[in-house]
């Protein structure tokens, strides 16, 4: 291998043990400043694994302690593939199940140390461990590329590969440190430095995408603190307005409906029985608009006590029953608060869009008039836009 030779096997392993002892600093002082979920920790935490056996080893030449104790070293590869395990099962919000990859781990290191106290070589206790971690790789790329699949998005599709590519070089290893297919010393350093060579592109691409996934998923938390209201945990204005949008953009055979919806007389309730039973009614009809909505249909609360619903591919002529169905869910049944039972009404306007054609602007407006239209004749009603 040419392209090799100028890279001496043990430079490689001090750039290696620099890049992880690296990386270990990073990701553990991301996690502490980020004040990141268990996820990162974790992944940090199999950084430091692989840093702090690659320096035990280092020790271990340096003293010139007894072979056995090399073995050491190969835990950082079976410690970092576990580590990465529970990191991304915490990630991915999986069962953490990890008695069986733990114990796992344990066997594999105690057979490790076994084998080169019986053998006193280090490939055997070498190519144990090498496959024990690219075993515990598989778990993990499944679970990545299952989620990358649903998610999809970079960090995810980054991560998969790194960890697909993982378990291969690992099994590569296994099989080059094996005399039947190393059987110079000169073979045996050129497969190794090749593989030292895989493991440091793998390994700052793991700390990327793992890097990459927390920053992902912080943004998604700020989207979701942006466009969703606090009080009802419904859509707010600003979340609405994007997804009407992109809704109406996207057509279909049946144009969304959209329903506008304001409580009737709620400056009454805050004024009798005070703000915090005004914003207990109003949380309450937040749970009763998604309770009779099917889970595609969006639910939205436009500001104060007014509330928005969109139903997506609605059937045909099903606007009356749909608008009597959202003013049912309210006046019904009255709403059990701090201050006994409370009955609430409220004043409907549907419209339905006229296609991909019509501005969301102006839906809004045509059922925003046809409430104006129920307050005006008399509340607790529904009224169709024309
Ligand atoms: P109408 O039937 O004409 O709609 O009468 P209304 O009393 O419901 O309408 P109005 O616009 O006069 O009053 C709405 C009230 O809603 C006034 C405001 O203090 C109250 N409100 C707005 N946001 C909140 C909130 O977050 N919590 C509470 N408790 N009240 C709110
Ligand atoms: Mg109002
Ligand atoms: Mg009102």
């Amino acid at each position: 291998m040419p392209v090799l030779e100028p890279l001496h096997t043990d430079t490689l392993l001090r750039v290696f043990q620099l890049v992880t002892a690296m990386l270990a600093v990073a990701t553990l002082g991301g996690a502490w400043h980020l004040k990141a979920d268990r996820a990162l920790w974790y992944w940090a935490g199999a950084f430091a694994a692989a840093a702090l056996t690659q320096g035990a080893r280092v020790l271990v030449f340096a003293l010139q302690w007894p072979v056995t104790l090399l073995s050491v070293g190969h835990l950082g590869g079976l410690l970092s593939a576990l580590m990465v395990l529970l990191g991304l099962r915490t990630y991915l919000g999986l069962p953490l199940r990890c008695r069986v990859p733990l114990l796992f781990t344990a066997a594999a290191s105690v057979g490790a140390f076994a084998l080169t106290a019986l053998t006193g070589v280090l490939w055997p206790s070498l190519i144990l461990t090498l496959l024990a971690s690219a075993v515990l790789t598989i778990p993990a790329s499944r679970a990545a590329l299952r989620a990358w699949r649903e998610q999809r998005g970079f960090p995810l599709g980054l991560l998969t590969a790194v960890l697909v590519g993982s378990a291969v070089v690992e099994v590569a290893r296994a099989v080059a440190v094996s005399p039947l297919v190393s059987a110079t010393r000169e073979q045996l350093m050129t497969y190794n430095a090749f593989g030292l060579l895989c493991l440091i592109g793998l390994v700052i691409g793991q700390a990327l995408a793992m890097l990459l996934l927390m920053q992902d998923r912080a943004l998604r938390q700020i989207e979701r603190l942006i466009e969703v209201d606090v009080l009802t945990g419904l859509l707010n204005r600003r979340g609405f307005d994007e997804r009407l949008r992109r809704l109406m953009r996207r057509g279909g055979p049946q144009p969304p409906l959209l329903a506008v919806l304001d409580v009737d007389h709620f400056k009454r309730i805050n004024d009798t029985h005070g703000h915090s039973v005004g914003d207990a009614v109003l949380s309450r009809v937040g749970e009763r608009l998604r309770g009779v909505l099917r889970p595609q249909d969006l639910a939205v609360r436009l500001g104060g006590e007014e509330f928005a619903v969109i139903w997506l591919q609605p059937e045909a002529g099903a606007e009356a029953r749909l608008g009597e169905r959202l003013r049912l869910a309210i006046a019904a049944l009255p709403f059990e608060t701090s201050a006994g039972p409370l009955s609430v009404t409220a004043s409907i306007g549907v419209a339905q869009a006229r296609g991909p054609e019509e501005a969301p602007e102006a839906l809004f407006s045509r059922a925003d008039a046809a409430l104006y239209e129920a307050k005006r004749s008399g509340r607790d009603r529904v009224v169709l836009a024309g």
